[in-house]
């Protein structure tokens, strides 16, 4: 089959024929219809986030048609629409038996630790599969294992409630969910704080309030929105101090700051004024769990959150394709999500 892969660090992703990979007793073989190209995918090619062992194939967001399953598997059967769950994990340890199994000291990221989606097949556990209704196309389906989950997670981890405000920084593809799912949790106000005027208009289009950080300070213009109060969620999804900051100064007393941008730098904050003055909370959010895709499936079939904005090109199953959407991703960090479709 052919498999578009990460060879050597820093290198163009080179297409290879590689055989279709064996399926366990308790795995199942998909036929990938879409594999989203992630930013992340960006990180892993240029050697920022290790990749190994290599070669590999590239691809964390999949979505395609059972095409085997294992002698022990009942789950789904061949002819079943699925999207992966991108973790594939013990299924034993103390994390993974108490649902939180991102801590799994085994896990293996696919198209990072394991052979992802930039190919025609793709082998998993068949436990990784999460259906995937005739109403969402595979490429919304790929996308949703990734930018949506993050976001969901994100969210959930900040115990948003009816009736509440919230901002979100960063109208990226997280931003995008984040926005939508906030709504659909009963906030009454959610602000979008970006600097990129067209991503804005998304956001708008999306339900959100937007704020320009380019035009006005973003923090002094949430208080003024809101009366002075402030928002009682915050999240941060792009990782950088400032921002995280940002999303700390402009909660209301006992509100909840969730940091889920990758950053490395030193968060500073004022600890009275910023945080045990306020009583507020800082949160931090990584990845997802698998129990959270059906339910952002379910919500994707019924429309509540709309990504058909979001996925907007398509490439095939070819190196040079993937190589130059990864480029375009590293230099303009565009919105576009961009999914091969073999
Ligand atoms: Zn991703
Ligand atoms: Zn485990």
């Amino acid at each position: 089959m052919k498999a578009v892969r990460m060879i050597q660090v820093g290198q163009p992703l080179q297409l290879q024929e590689i055989p279709v990979p064996a399926v366990g007793d308790s795995d199942i073989l998909v036929r990938v219809r879409a594999a989203g190209i992630c930013h992340s995918d960006v990180h892993y090619r240029a050697g920022k986030s290790p990749v190994r062992p290599l070669p590999m194939t590239l691809g964390h967001e999949v979505a395609g048609v059972v095409e085997q399953v294992g002698r022990d598997v009942t789950r789904v059967k061949a002819g079943d629409r699925v999207c992966l769950h991108y973790n594939i994990t013990c299924g034993e340890c103390y994390y993974c038996s108490t649902g939180n199994e991102q801590f799994c000291g085994k896990g293996l990221m696919l198209g990072h630790y394991a052979n992802g989606g930039y190919a025609e097949y793709i082998a998993v556990p068949a436990r990784n599969a999460v259906a995937l209704p005739d109403e969402i196309r595979f490429e919304e389906g790929a996308t949703l294992m990734c930018a949506s989950a993050t976001a969901f997670h994100a969210l959930r981890k900040s115990r948003l409630k009816a009736g509440e405000t919230a901002a979100v920084f960063g109208a990226g593809g997280l931003g995008m969910s984040a926005i939508q799912l906030a709504r659909a949790c009963g906030a009454l106000d959610v602000f979008a704080v970006d600097i990129n005027e067209e991503k804005l208009q998304l956001a708008t289009y999306y339900g959100a309030i937007p704020v320009n950080a380019r035009q006005v300070a973003p923090v002094a213009e949430i208080r003024r929105l809101t009366n002075g109060k402030g928002v009682d969620v915050a999240l941060e999804l792009i990782g950088l101090p400032q921002t995280m900051r940002q999303t700390v100064q402009c909660l209301g007393v006992m509100g909840r700051a969730v940091i889920a941008g990758i950053g490395d730098r030193p968060l500073e904050i004022d600890t009275y004024r910023e945080l045990l003055g306020n009583e507020v909370e800082i949160i931090g959010s990584n990845d997802h769990l698998f129990q959270e895709l059906p339910v952002l499936i379910e919500l994707a079939r019924r429309k509540v959150l709309d990504t058909s904005r979001i996925v907007t090109r398509v490439v095939p199953l070819e190196a040079d394709a993937i190589n130059r959407t990864l480029d375009a991703l590293e230099q303009f960090g565009s919105d576009v999500r961009t999914v091969i479709v073999p």
